[in-house]
């Protein structure tokens, strides 16, 4: 069996990684992407590890490697606000709207479906079927599961009680515009990639691209991330939105409940050293991400395949997730160009990223030890 109509289920940059890249190759390519109001102007920055480069490389956008904005220093800060500890180590954010727009753009607008979310995939010996919540199904040789952390298409390869695990603690985030910030916050914290570290928890924060991927003075935003222990019981309450309904993994700016927002801008008050305490409270509408491991038993199973968070979660402080996805995509085009028959590549697919995918969440477990 080979593997001429490949459906991606996942619109996000994994799914955009490996369609581009897929149909560059001759690969008869479509991406159904359940958001429908597009994912453009959600991202922020992102470090680029060496695969984020090879396939920038391969997509002939190097240029947008360059289009980042570069924290020249790291500093540590005290609870009274003081410098502690200053490295020389630069670091550059790249704008993952930039890259998820660039990508997005090789694809033809026919092949990349928004608001059409997935509710089913099933497989029998001659195809595979993605059933769609609006009732339609579309078959294909392939499909190709992209839908992240909470992958509807994982439970079609790994069974459905294959699930992350939460590790103890959730990030809050802010994205404030850098004309927002007030001005001693901004004198100490720009420029620099910063820290406060306490125990249990640590906040730091960078400059990255404006919504727009404006790197310019002016138009770049300040992106703090603070970590928190929460118990399973606490984290219910936090991940309980404004419409009262409990979301598993993480809620979006605007549907934290304000007396949550409250609560933890007050903690802030109480223990973060003040220029990152206005940071803080700089932000109107802070956003939650609950972290979990998620190592998949299998990334395949006949027709159907895990790539990027689908298959393996991985926690923050690796700054790996684009990374990962990204070796994925090259690695499954590699193996369906160099392999006719679907069984043999998907196996060679699964053969080389299995073993990285897990390492890089057993990375994160070491990373986060001082906080889980
Ligand atoms: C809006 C957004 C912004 C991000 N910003 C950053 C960032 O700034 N820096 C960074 O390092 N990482 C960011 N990430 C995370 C990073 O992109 C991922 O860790 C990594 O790229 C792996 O991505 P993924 O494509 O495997 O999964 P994800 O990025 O989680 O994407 C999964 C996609 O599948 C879609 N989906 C889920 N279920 C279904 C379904 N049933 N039917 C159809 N579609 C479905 C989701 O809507 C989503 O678009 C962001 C992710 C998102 C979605």
């Amino acid at each position: 069996m080979n593997a001429k109509r490949i459906i991606v289920v996942g619109g996000s940059i994994g799914g955009l990684f490996a369609a581009t890249l897929l149909h560059r190759a001759g690969f008869d390519v479509t991406v159904h992407e359940r958001s429908i109001h597009g994912l453009e102007g959600r991202g922020a920055g992102l470090v680029a590890q060496h695969e984020v480069f090879a396939i920038l490389r391969e997509a002939g956008f190097e240029h947008v490697a360059r289009i980042g904005v570069t924290a020249p220093e790291r500093i540590y800060l005290d609870r009274a606000g003081e410098i502690i500890e200053r490295q020389h180590m630069p670091q550059t954010q790249l704008s993952w709207d930039v890259l998820f727009r660039s990508f997005r753009e090789l694809l033809p607008d026919e092949r990349y479906v928004g608001g059409r979310a997935v509710v089913a995939v099933t497989q029998d010996a001659e195809a595979a079927g993605v059933h769609f919540a609006d009732g339609g199904v579309e078959w294909a040789d392939l499909v190709i599961g992209a839908d992240g952390i909470g992958s509807l298409v994982r439970g079609a390869v790994a069974g459905p009680h294959s699930c992350p695990d939460y590790v103890g603690y959730a990030t809050w985030r802010g994205l404030v515009p850098e004309a927002d910030m007030p001005r001693a916050a901004a004198d100490q914290l720009f420029e620099r990639f910063a820290f406060y570290q306490m125990p249990g928890s640590h906040i730091l924060g960078y400059l990255v691209a404006g919504a727009d991927g404006a790197t310019t003075v002016g138009r770049r935003r300040y992106n703090w991330v603070w970590y928190r222990r929460y118990t399973s019981d606490e984290l219910g309450e936090v991940l309980t939105d404004i419409d009262g309904r409990r979301r598993p993994y993480s809620l979006a700016p605007g549907r934290v409940r304000p007396e949550v927002v409250e609560a933890m801008r007050a903690a802030a008050g109480d223990v973060l050293p003040a220029s990152f305490r206005e940071a803080v409270r700089a932000e109107p509408r802070p956003f939650l991400h609950a972290i979990f491991d998620y190592a998949t038993p299998r990334m395949v199973a006949g027709r159907i395949a895990l790539l990027g968070d689908a298959a393996f979660v991985a926690r923050p402080h690796t700054a790996m997730g684009v990374a990962k996805a990204a070796g994925d995509a090259m690695a499954l085009r590699d193996a369906l160009i160099a392999q006719d028959d679907l069984t043999t590549a998907l196996a060679a697919y699964e053969g080389e990223r299995a073993s990285v995918g897990r390492s890089i969440v057993a990375y994160g477990q070491r990373l986060g030890r001082s906080l889980g």
